[in-house]
């Protein structure tokens, strides 16, 4: 492991206080800004003058300076020199693609990716742009780099994949994206804090601050951290995705995920702590549960040697029903008799949420891709919450294993 820490990264950075000495930042809600000097403005459009140089902002499509600090805090968390925010994590995901690829280049991405990122790289993005991606099983190195073609241009992946919860060997990726001249990003979406890709070799890390960041299931928001370079392009007036296609972050919802990035920390070792244990119980019982923390896990080395200790082996577990049908019934039970956690798509929430994944957030997959990714249609997601005691919570998971 590096020497990375997240959390002293963050609190190393100037603390920004409101516009009247208030301990918050003040939000800045203005879409356009004044310059002084008439010959300011030119500059601005001209690349010379903006947030760094001079602290000149332009229009809030462009950089926001209330959106900028949570960039830059963001980027702080992931080691990146640079970050900016967007509308949504598939806000940040395909500006981030596009950026990377011209019609006729080619992806290589893993083969159990977040269903809306499988769907734009397998359906939309030939369609609309030209650009092909190959789908391997990013645990095979062999395979990833026979998907490699003189016009690839990136390898696409997730930290944890979604919901076969495999890790992928990050620093092996890099050595060999690097060795090809390819870009490697990743969804770190599952992972904040836990894991850093960019001090493990990665060129961009991009995240859906919806789950764990925001923590409430209350607000829809991306980020992407890079190099200054990246997000320079990224914004660039003429050619970035992210300024042209205009997935914009509100600087009310940047400020509001700034006041919860202090307790992230916090949050995600309780997530990871609970997950552990609910994980243990069900093995001891002999239910088929995948975690990243139970020795039996196939990658359970390599979470040992990437993740960051303090935060465990995250808040997502999967079980294994076997059927749809049982899958059904046993949420229902935990949902509507024992209050064990909500039948809804999305993790990161407080309480725990549990999802069917073959027949809702994976269902953009067509029956063999999803095979070839592994999801077994009895397969069930649980994003473990915090809110109650483990005790309370084991009994009630105990009552509804007992009706199925
Ligand atoms: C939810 C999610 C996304 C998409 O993020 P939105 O904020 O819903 O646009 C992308 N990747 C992963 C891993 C996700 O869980």
């Amino acid at each position: 492991m590096s020497e990375f820490d997240p959390v002293h990264s963050m609190a190393a950075l100037r603390r920004e206080f409101g516009e009247h000495g208030g301990v918050n930042m003040s939000i800045e809600a203005s879409t356009t800004f004044t310059v002084m000097e008439a010959g300011t403005m030119p500059q601005i459009f001209q690349g010379q003058r903006g947030p760094d140089q001079g602290g000149c902002y332009l229009y809030g499509r462009h950089f926001n300076p209330t959106v900028y600090v949570l960039g830059r805090q963001l980027a702080a968390m992931e080691g990146a020199e640079a970050g900016y925010c967007a509308a949504s994590g598939l806000g940040a995901i395909t500006a981030t693609i596009m950026q990377f690829c011209d019609a006729g280049d080619h992806v290589v991405a893993g083969n159990a990716i977040y269903g809306g990122t499988f769907a734009f790289l397998h359906d939309y993005l030939p369609l609309k742009a030209g650009c092909r991606t190959t789908f391997v099983d990013t645990n095979d190195l062999g395979a990833v780099e026979r998907a490699l073609t003189p016009r690839t241009k990136l390898i696409y992946i997730e930290t944890l994949s979604n919901p076969t919860l495999r890790i992928a060997d990050i620093p092996a990726l890099a050595r060999l994206a690097r060795s090809r001249g390819v870009a490697l990003v990743v969804d770190n979406t599952f992972c904040p804090l836990m894991v850093c890709p960019i001090t493990l070799g990665a060129d961009v890390v991009v995240h859906s601050l919806t789950k764990f960041v925001s923590g409430a299931s209350d607000i829809i928001a991306g980020a992407v951290c890079g190099s200054a370079a990246f997000i320079a392009r990224l914004m660039d007036l003429h050619t970035g995705s992210l300024m042209l296609l205009g997935p914009t972050m509100d600087p009310h919802v940047a400020h509001a995920l700034s006041l919860r990035l202090p307790h992230l920390p916090l949050r995600m070792r309780e997530h990871g702590v609970r997950a552990l244990e609910i994980a243990r119980r069900l093995r001891e019982r002999g239910w088929r549960v995948s975690y990243p923390g139970l020795e039996e896990h196939p990658d359970h080395g390599l979470a040992k040697r990437l993740f960051r200790e303090e935060y465990g082996f995250g808040g997502l577990l999967t079980l294994d029903l076997g059927t749809t049908a049982r899958a059904f019934r046993f949420m229902e039970e935990l949902q509507n008799r024992d209050r064990f956690g909500f039948m809804a798509v999305s993790l990161g929430y407080f309480d725990t949420l549990m999802s069917c994944s073959a027949s809702s957030t994976s269902s953009e997959l067509d029956a063999e891709s999803m095979q070839r990714a592994g999801i077994s249609p009895g397969l069930v997601r649980m994003s473990i919450g915090y809110t109650g005691t483990i005790e309370q919570r084991w009994a009630q998971l105990e009552d509804a294993m007992a009706r199925v």
